[in-house]
Formats: structure tokens, sequence, C-alpha cells
């Protein structure tokens, strides 16, 4: 979620992402912006900025140096969140998806004159958290897309994005943050370069997450929680005393960390032990989650507490402790599993 309210006068996207804010430029300058933009990259790094320095610079009069002017008043609009040709659709407070009534209202907006300048704006951020509902009703937006508006996804999983909507939208595949720049952004929130490869270390080279965790003190949570699995799996905490872990949680939150983790264990096998039994039953699990999230981006709710003791169990009782150590072909109980 972004808070629009109460922007810095100017907008600039994040440092790892100098190359792709380079040749967007270069596209607005020629001509050749796309109207539909669809911005795909991991989880916490930054994309949403991206999205709102693009926002902002489009929404400018006296663009200049490449950025937004912070001193025009479509700037000041946008500063304050109430630029009248700018749309940002995110999920409604205590929801987990972009209603399709959101979207219907955008295509409304998209089919207006614009109020001030000569474009306008929508971003729908995250477009995976939008139904197969609202990912119709926007179609057609994206198909005849009125003149001068820029429409402008953001997802971090490409694949919960029909191929009708791909299709119309050029794609940018954002990198993966480059790690030295990653440090010496977070550097000037922690001041401390230890602290800083610490925290990209723990969210796996996520740069907004590690700088969220250093502003709320939750590493140190977040790091149990990032090993539970394994330390579930190697009997050290029980099944209750990991679903605990997540009391607090929203439960894209508790799929996101199982998937890490998940992820984390398969990629310590090494390719034999990767043949294994065990090995096909964690990937089969990891598809699991991947589905649990695809349903709760959907809009399903089931209870976390339950949906957490189930899944947690079930990959104690099919992986055993040797899915962690270096024993898992030695473990020829396979077939009992
Ligand atoms: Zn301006």
């Amino acid at each position: 979620m972004i808070n629009l309210n109460d922007l810095p006068a100017v907008t600039s996207p994040l440092p790892w992402h100098a190359y792709e804010w380079g040749k967007l430029n270069n596209q607005l300058e020629t001509g050749h912006l796309p109207h539909a933009l669809l911005l795909c990259g991991g989880q916490y790094s930054g994309k949403s900025q991206l999205a709102l320095s693009l926002s902002r610079l489009l929404l400018c009069a006296h663009a200049e140096g490449g950025l937004n002017c912070g001193r025009c008043h479509a700037c000041e609009l946008s500063a304050g969140g109430s630029h009248g040709d700018f749309r940002w659709v995110q999920p409604e407070e205590k929801s987990r998806i972009i209603k399709v009534d959101q979207i219907r209202e955008v295509v409304r907006f998209s089919n207006m004159t614009s109020g001030f300048g000569a474009r306008k704006v929508i971003v729908l951020a995250p477009a995976d958290s939008m139904n197969v509902n609202a990912f119709n009703a926007l179609l057609k937006s994206l198909e005849e897309p009125a003149s001068g508006t820029y429409i402008i996804l953001v997802c971090h999983r490409m694949a919960t994005v029909p191929a009708t909507i791909r299709s119309r939208c050029q794609i940018l595949q954002l990198p993966v943050p480059n790690q030295n720049d990653c440090c010496r952004w977070l550097d000037e929130t922690t001041e401390n370069r230890q602290e800083s490869e610490r925290l990209l270390s723990m969210t796996e080279g996520r740069p907004l997450l590690a700088q969220y965790l250093f502003n709320t003190g939750g590493a140190e949570v977040f790091a149990t929680r990032n090993f539970a699995l394994q330390a579930l799996l190697a009997r050290k905490i029980t099944v209750p005393q990991a679903v605990a872990l997540w009391a607090d949680e929203e439960m894209v939150v508790f799929l996101d960390e199982i998937a890490t983790d998940l992820q984390r264990i398969l990629s310590a096998l090494s390719i034999e032990q990767l043949r294994s039994k065990q090995a096909r039953i964690a990937f089969g699990l990891a598809d699991e989650v991947v589905d649990l999230q695809r349903a709760v981006s959907a809009g399903a709710n089931p209870n976390k507490q339950l949906l957490a003791d189930a899944f947690l169990s079930k990959c104690c009782r099919k992986l055993g402790a040797g899915i962690i150590g270096d024993n898992v072909l030695m473990e020829k109980g396979e077939d009992a599993l």
C-alpha cells in the first residue's frame, strides 16, 4: 500500500531501476511510450515507486532532467493525491483484492476527457490482486485506449495476469536489484553497513522489506519465521508453536514466507537429492502454496489458523526431517511417505 497524500515534491525511481527508467524516458521523448505498460518484478523491489515516478512525470507540465519538476501546479496536485487526471487503484482497506467495481470506475474515468493537462494516468497495483472479472472489465480499455491515457499495471507474479491482458501491454520485466546498489541505498536508513548487509541477506535481497524491518524493528521475528519450516522439520519446534509465529500476520504473509522457506530448502539440495521422492513432495507442497496464493489473490478467505495448522502438519507428515539434511537419499523409508 502506498500513501499518495503526502508525497515529496519530486518522485524518483530507486537506483537499481536506473536503466529501465532511462528506457522509459527515451520512449516518452520519442513518442513511443506504450499506452499500456506491465511492470513485473520481485516483491519489495520498488516497482510501485517506478510506476509512481512515471505517473508524476507524465502529469507534470514542465518535466526536467527526466523527472517531474516538483513545482508546477500538476506536481503540487499529484503530491497531495488530488490530481484529477490520476487514478491509483489498489485493494481497498481490509481487502486484499482490487474489486471489479473499482475497475469499472477506472474504465469510466479512462473514457472521460482529461480535465487538466493532455494526459490521464491509471496505475493498478498490484495487478496480481485482480480476479478474472476485474481483468475482463479492464480489457476494453486496453484494447481501445482513450487518447492520452496511460495504464500501468504492476505485478510480481506474471502468471496471475491473463494472457489476454499481457498481450495488450508492453511488458517491462524488472531485473533483480543489484545488491551493491541496494546496500548503498539501505545504508542511508541504517547508517551501518553491517546491518544493511545482514538485513539484505535475511530478506534474500529484497531492499524495501529490509528497510521496513529496520524501521519497524521486526527483523528478529522475521528471522525466526524465516527458518520456521526448517525448525519444524528438525522437530525443534511443534506445529502449534510454528503457527503462533504468524498469529499477527495476514494470510498472504504466511503463504509468501512459507513459499520462500520451501524454495530455500529445495535450492539447498544437490542435483541427486532433487531426484528423491521427498524433493518431489516438497515441489508438490510448493505448488500447493502457489495455488493457495492464487486463491487468496482471487478473494478466497480461508481461516488462517486452520490452514496454517493443516499445511504445516502436512509438511511434517510428508517431508519428515530428511529433506533438510544430507540424508535425503538415505531415507529409504520414502516409499512409506
Ligand atoms: Zn511539474
